[in-house]
């Protein structure tokens, strides 16, 4: 029997996860990797999927409309990050954003000799990896900047690097996938603008969750995804602080204003907008509702089990993560007897599933190898039903206990592995 897949009150067909002998509706706490196209969205896309597919760079009346519909969704995406309609360019994702801004900055700073660029050490790989080859193409000294065991940045190392000598930019992520940890990123840009180094924020998990105003935080550079705010997948945006220089990755036929070449992906740039206009009309109370469920949630887990150690619980976090290890369990043991149930969450990020390392965010905070390999990583959304809190944090206990029940001192730790 097909699984259901909960979508508010409403149940609806998810075949991809669909199994035998089970009819429970697929819990879906896995929101940081991807969350579901919302059905204004996908309506509000539609007609761009089929009817109105003319290319926006032509000249005729049918194709301005679809170049309107193109404007109308930067206005909204612009409106929910606090900038301005022009300082935002599509991208085909905040992959290819953060890409873009961090070797356009290498490039800029670059006077004769590499400069230097950090980035934290909890970043996304986005940032981490690009960064990495930069350094191994010897266009910039790379650097990562330390976190507290919350997973909060190290603010003198922070303010110690942009005091260096030529230093080319800086970057960190706002709202961190896998804890939630929300960073100080005012403080942070004003600590770089002190010393003259210009900031890229990766916004992606914050966007949506939390009020974002790029112009109030006066970030230089800062990249978003639609498909983490119920959106679609393969579209995003690059935010360019009016008066910083473009760093363009992409030449060709010069669309968006020459900043980023290639047809646009219609559809995708006008879902993005949908998803921002619904973001906008509901973050409020979809942040408090969301802190509600996840608070009980930890909180029932807490009560029925110990060794339960809520990641980063000292700082401040967005409402939609939680972040949880479990002493004495992997958490591919417990994924394993989740998922049959219906219940999908992660271990580390999505994008990482097929690294067997611990997860580097983890790490970086101070969590031993063992440690962070028993952490499972609960996102929810906006979409998440009320009822679903109660049956989530049953199946989570109940697979706890069934762990650690067939483990013993001589056993050691249940480990899994996936072929
Ligand atoms: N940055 C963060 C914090 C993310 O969570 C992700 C996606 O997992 C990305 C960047 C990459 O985004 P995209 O999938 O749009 O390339």
């Amino acid at each position: 029997m097909a699984r259901f897949f909960r979508r508010g009150s409403r149940d609806v067909r998810l075949t991809r996860h669909g199994g035998a002998g089970s009819n429970i509706g697929v819990i879906y706490w896995d929101n940081n990797a991807t969350t579901p196209i919302a059905d204004e969205v996908f309506a509000a896309m539609e007609p761009y999927l089929r009817d109105c597919f003319m290319n926006p760079s032509a000249d005729y009346v049918s194709a301005r409309a679809v170049r309107r519909a193109i404007e109308e969704a930067r206005e909204h995406v612009a409106r929910l990050a606090g900038a301005s309609a022009g300082e935002i360019v599509f991208t085909s994702g905040a992959t290819e954003a953060i890409n873009t801004v961090l070797r356009g900055m290498a490039r800029m700073g670059t006077a004769g000799s590499a400069s230097h660029m950090m980035c934290v050490a909890t970043d996304h790989d986005a940032s981490l990896h690009t960064l990495r080859q930069l350094g191994r193409e010897g266009v910039v000294l790379p650097a990562e900047c330390p976190v507290d065991r919350q997973g909060v940045v190290d603010c003198d190392a922070w303010a110690r690097f942009v005091r260096e000598e030529d230093v080319a930019g800086v970057s960190l992520t706002w709202v961190n996938n896998e804890t939630g940890v929300v960073q100080d990123v005012a403080s942070l840009c004003a600590c770089a603008h002190e010393a003259g180094v210009p900031v890229h924020v990766d916004g992606v998990q914050a966007l949506g969750k939390i009020p974002v105003d790029l112009h109030g935080v006066g970030v230089d550079y800062a990249s978003f995804s639609a498909h983490k705010m119920h959106g679609p997948k393969g579209v995003g945006a690059l935010y360019v602080k009016s008066g910083c220089r473009m760093p363009v990755l992409l030449f060709g036929g010069g669309q968006e204003d020459g900043r980023r070449s290639g047809t646009e992906n219609v559809a995708g740039i006008v879902g993005f907008g949908a998803a921002a206009e619904l973001a906008a009309r509901q973050l409020d109370e979809a942040a408090c509702r969301m802190r509600r469920l996840r608070d009980a949630f930890e909180g029932r887990l807490q009560a029925a089990l110990d060794g339960v150690e809520i990641q980063s619980a000292g700082s401040e976090r967005v409402s939609n993560t939680s972040n949880i290890s479990f002493a004495g369990c992997t958490a591919q043991a417990l994924m394993l007897l989740l998922e049959p149930l219906g219940m999908l969450c992660s271990a580390g990020s999505a994008c990482s599933t097929a690294n067997p390392h611990a997860s580097h965010v983890l790490t970086a905070m101070g969590l031993s190898d063992a440690e962070a390999r028993s952490c499972l990583r609960f996102s929810i959304s906006s979409m998440t039903a009320e009822d679903e809190m109660e049956h989530a944090s049953g199946l989570v206990i109940e697979a706890v206990r069934k762990v650690r029940s067939v483990q013993s001192s001589k056993t050691g730790p249940v480990m899994v592995f996936r072929p």
